[in-house]
């Protein structure tokens, strides 16, 4: 085999070490950068493939399915769904767990209207696009969670189409929880019968169940699927998620593939196999213990940031139970050298578990900085 040359070993390293600078100062995006699968670096001389579904047969033998259903069965457990009815599988992260959920929906209720906050993820409407279902976007309040008022009336003007709800667990800018009970507690009182409720948990899906007080976030609150991130709170070097939901729903669904040997059932034909082994990893690591004493340092760091600001006049707030602390939109400098992600006149740092109260010092003193000099009284 041919090694590869000094110049292309050069310009591998000068992107590693551009990555190590920027790990240093990442505080926007909820991507958890404390991880370290280096146990599975053997698997990368291999080619493996999970194509179909974990919970089938597969020609295709070099795949990790049976540790793909163990993962499931974990996050399973989490969101309280009896194992012998729940199904699942590894995506390629939040987007195509959201985008599994709505199209079990759209496949029980062809002609059902997805509804959704304005505060949703934009994959979403998106999605809607791709399946065209038709959708309606409900107005949120200003704390980012969904205005129940503008929902029960358009719900009530639509009363005789199926409902396909859209509940964001967690919203990306203000890290919101859209109340699923009060939700169902509206479709009852209108009498709708037929509805479908898809949750977003792409962040609090590992947040919530480790909590004391959490809001509602389980298959036992009312929920048909939901969809959880992988590389966002436990990290991971690739994107990777779960679709969870029922297996009666994908029984509806499933079409048997004779030249690969499998039900397909998922989205994509070949799937990635090492993705399972990442998130199996961690949660043989660290499990339900070890996550719960993960979420209580980053909820103390997120507590912390918000104090630290607010003794500095920044008014930064976040919600119950989140660790995405809302501030109003510095400079671009600091946007920029902190990572942040700005929207309008907001933007958030998100502490996950590599931010620490040295970077959450780092960044008051650069905001304190970067503020326009005002006279003191
Ligand atoms: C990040 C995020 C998604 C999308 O997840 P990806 O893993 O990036 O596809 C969906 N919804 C919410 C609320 C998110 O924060």
């Amino acid at each position: 085999m041919t090694e590869p040359g000094a110049g292309t070993l050069r310009r591998l390293e000068e992107l590693r070490s551009e990555f190590d600078d920027l790990a240093s100062r990442f505080l926007g995006y909820p991507t958890n950068q404390n991880f370290d699968y280096s146990a599975l670096l053997p698997f990368l001389r291999y080619c493996v493939n999970n194509v179909g579904d974990p919970f089938h047969e597969s020609n295709f033998a070099t795949n990790t399915h049976e540790i793909e259903r163990d993962v499931i069965g974990r996050f399973a457990a989490l969101m309280r769904m009896p194992a012998d009815q729940a199904w699942g599988y590894v995506t390629n992260g939040g987007t195509e767990g959201n985008m599994y959920g709505l199209f079990l929906a759209r496949e029980l209720f062809p002609e059902g209207i997805v509804y959704f906050s304005e505060d949703t993820h934009y994959s979403v409407l998106k999605i809607t696009r791709v399946l065209r279902t038709r959708n309606i976007m409900i107005k949120s309040q200003e704390s980012g969670e969904i205005d129940y008022d503008d929902l029960y009336e358009t719900v009530r003007i639509n009363r005789d189409v199926p409902v396909i709800f859209m509940a964001n667990v967690g919203t990306t800018m203000k890290g919101a929880v859209d109340d699923v009970r009060r939700v169902r507690a509206i479709l009852d009182d209108l009498a709708i019968t037929r509805s479908y409720i898809h949750g977003d948990a792409a962040l609090s899906g590992m947040i919530l169940p480790f909590v004391d007080d959490p809001q509602p976030h389980t298959f036992a609150d009312g929920f048909d699927s939901i969809s959880i991130s992988g590389h966002k709170l436990i990290g991971a070097p690739i994107p990777c998620g779960v679709a969870l939901t029922r297996a009666a729903y994908v029984a509806r669904i499933a079409r048997s593939i004779e030249y690969v040997g499998v039900m397909d059932t998922t989205l994509t034909g070949s799937r990635n196999g090492l993705t399972p082994l990442m998130l199996w990893l961690a949660w043989e690591r660290f499990g339900a213990e070890g996550f719960r004493e993960i979420v209580r340092e980053m909820l103390e760091v997120a507590a912390y940031a918000v104090e630290r600001l607010n003794g500095l006049g920044i008014p930064a707030w976040r919600h119950r139970n989140s660790v995405t602390v809302v501030i109003p939109r510095p400079s671009d400098e600091v946007v920029e050298k902190w990572q942040l992600a700005p929207y309008q006149e907001i933007a958030h740092l998100i502490t996950m578990h590599h931010v620490t109260r040295d970077h959450i010092d780092r960044f008051a003193d650069d905001l304190v900085a970067a503020l326009p000099v005002t006279e003191s009284a």
